[in-house]
């Protein structure tokens, strides 16, 4: 199962991720993470990347497709994976698109995690407090919510043009959301 989890900063993308990944038993793939391991191990990319994620702008393309590309040769995704974070506009989705159909493994479904604007400052504050992380302050915050709208809310469109989109509710408990997703996905996964 080749599955694109989408869904704005806070939307609980990342913990359906992790939850999805033990249940269908493929890697979860992560941008965000991949990008701040770079950050911390204080390599070159990471320290190129550093200050444009505290911002909350998006790192270039470029190095996106490079990192997927390298993720993906992997020799683990057989299975399939989850993508998380990425594709974040446009350009992401076309070449995503692009790589995958080159090594014969397309997307089988992306899956939108649908959350309230209000809802999703609330949650991102209160991750923030628990987490720390750099850029959940609230300047990053506004920025990343605005690229959301502007940039990936276009992502969505395109999966849906493609006939591949499931719409989710996010809003409930983790097991909530959880069940919702995987009834989305049942369709697919018989398929497959
Ligand atoms: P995330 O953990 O997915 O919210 O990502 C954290 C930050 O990493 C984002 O605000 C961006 O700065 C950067 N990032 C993650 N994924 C991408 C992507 N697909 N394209 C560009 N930047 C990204």
């Amino acid at each position: 199962m080749r599955l694109v989890l989408l869904g704005a900063p806070g939307s609980g993308k990342g913990t359906q991720a992790t939850r999805l990944k033990d249940h269908l038993q493929v890697p979860h793939i992560s941008t965000g993470d991949l990008l701040r391991a770079e950050v911390a191990a204080g390599s070159k990319l990471g320290l190129e990347a550093k200050e444009i994620m505290a911002r909350g702008d998006l790192v270039s393309d470029a190095i996106l497709l490079g990192m997927i590309e390298d993720r993906l040769s992997r020799g683990d995704t057989g299975n399939g994976f989850i993508l998380d974070g990425y594709p974040r506009n446009l350009a992401q989705a076309s070449a995503l698109d692009a790589l995958l159909g080159r090594i014969g493994q397309p997307i089988d479904c992306a899956v939108q995690l649908d959350v309230d604007t209000e809802l999703l400052v609330e949650r991102i504050a209160g991750r923030a407090k628990a987490e720390g992380r750099a850029d959940d302050n609230p300047e990053s915050v506004r920025k990343r919510l605005s690229i959301y709208n502007e940039q990936t809310a276009p992502v969505v469109d395109f999966y849906r043009q493609h006939g591949m989109l499931s719409v989710v509710n996010g809003v409930g408990t983790l097991d909530d959301v959880f069940t919702r997703i995987l009834e989305a996905i049942a369709p697919v996964r018989e398929v497959g």
